[in-house]
């Protein structure tokens, strides 16, 4: 029997894949093996104006040598004023180093994030201490939310009884009462609860199934799975009805992993960054040459070329949920993707590709981009209109031989969204 079983050699993420880090569009291609700093470069260096980008680049200054030597024979004193000038610069520049941009990488939530600072003048120490305390920050995450450490609050709740009320920490609460929250608003598309189903079907600690599941576990799986029966007390005690029910924060995590980390250097002092978390982006300020931030929206194919450019204003975020990167065939061809529709306890299956969602915090970019996915356009455009009035939505939609747009009426504006360039 053959069986996959990356999800149990994935120990410290939230995320049943490995080798396959991404799961939404913002990330590379595959050629540039699955390094979002890539897809970073090419986006915020490159301008479609000035298409080698040289004239982007955030300049280095020179410290020495800016003034022309002067040819033999000139008089003393002009020699003097020479180095009195090239002395003055020196010490002026050793006292407040060029601001230059700044990035920071590595991995979290079993998948990579990467941070630009624009224009920091910190140094290499104070990067560092930076580095430690975000690490520290998203482990801390970890250690609450994520299902693939036993110890962590979120598998304390999974093994709890249903009459045993389980303490979770303030970051904790505010992930499951905004993921109530979504759920009750997008009646029920998204569902925190819906772990067993995702494991049945191939994409939790159990590993691809030889076959699509037959009836009688999917309908054991489902009488498992419902927000309705996950309570948040007003004193912090996360509590279940049915003792098997099995919390997955998947599709919100990252996006609060995001806000977290724009937290921390909010209040480090930071006014100009870009976070990113396996694709989710939230961006603040601007960018190292006083411009938006630029974030590719990539054709959820195997190509992952650019589908289009966006930027980023007004500190908000963009997340993207789709179905081309964590998926298998089963036995019959049919294409099985990580996302559960909750309503017919199967993956999605239609002819979106994928959905990226403007807000103005990365959670809710997450969770909606998870929510829409569920729902398609026909229906999760009236929701957004009648619920979320500020967030914007983009589904590309399979046509057969490309993708067809289709948006929120505010996207395009918002986010100055415009077709990428042929790099
Ligand atoms: P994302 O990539 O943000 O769309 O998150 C996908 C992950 O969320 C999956 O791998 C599952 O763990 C979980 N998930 C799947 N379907 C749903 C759903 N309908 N509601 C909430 N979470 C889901
Ligand atoms: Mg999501």
């Amino acid at each position: 029997m053959k069986r996959n079983f990356h999800a149990m050699e994935n120990p410290t993420g939230f995320f049943p894949y490995r080798g396959k880090k991404f799961s939404t569009p913002w990330k590379t291609s595959p050629r540039r093996v699955q390094d979002p700093r890539h897809l970073a470069w090419r986006v915020n260096q490159v301008c479609p104006d000035r298409p080698n980008g040289h004239n982007l680049i955030h300049p280095r200054h020179k410290a020495v040598g800016v003034f022309p030597r002067l040819r033999r024979g000139k008089p003393w004193k002009l020699k003097i004023e020479y180095w009195i000038l090239n002395i003055l610069f020196l010490a002026l520049s050793a006292c407040s180093p060029p601001p230059r941009d700044a990035l920071l990488t590595g991995q979290t939530m079993g998948t990579s994030y990467s941070i630009r600072l624009a224009a920091s003048p910190l140094g290499r120490g104070d990067l560092r201490r930076l580095q430690a305390d975000i690490d520290a920050a998203l482990a801390e995450v970890n250690r609450q939310m994520s299902t693939y450490l036993s110890d962590s609050e979120i598998s304390r709740f999974n093994r709890a009884e249903a009459d045993e009320p389980v303490a979770i920490s303030p970051d904790f609460q505010h992930v499951v009462r905004r993921a109530l929250e979504i759920a009750a608003a997008t009646g029920g598309a998204f569902d925190p609860t819906v772990g067993a189903l995702v494991n049945l079907w191939g994409f939790g600690p159990d590993g691809r199934p030889c076959a699509a599941p037959a009836a009688e576990p999917i309908a054991a799986a489902r009488a498992i799975t419902g927000w309705r029966h996950l309570l948040l007390t007003p004193d912090g005690q996360l509590a279940k009805d049915i003792p098997d029910l099995r919390l997955d924060l998947g599709a919100i995590a990252k996006g609060f992993g995001v806000d977290r980390v724009a937290e921390l250097l909010r209040a480090r002092g930071r006014e100009h960054f870009l976070v990113e978390i396996g694709g989710e982006t939230l961006g603040v300020g601007r960018n190292g040459q006083g411009e938006s931030w630029r974030v590719g929206v990539l054709k959820p194919d195997e190509s992952a070329d650019l589908q289009g450019i966006a930027r980023l204003t007004g500190g908000r975020a963009i997340a993207t949920s789709g179905d081309y990167r964590n998926f298998y065939r089963d036995e019959t061809g049919e294409l099985r993707a990580h996302i559960v529709d909750p309503r017919t306890a199967a993956p999605v299956g239609h002819a979106v590709a994928s959905v990226s969602v403007l807000a103005g915090d990365c959670l809710t970019a997450d969770a909606l981009a998870t929510a829409l996915f569920v729902l398609g356009p026909d229906e999760g455009l009236p929701l957004l209109a009648e619920r979320f009035p500020d967030v914007e939505a983009l589904f590309l939609v399979r046509t057969g031989d490309g993708f067809r747009e289709i948006a929120s009426p505010g996207f395009a504006a918002a986010l100055r969204y415009e077709p990428a360039p042929a790099l």
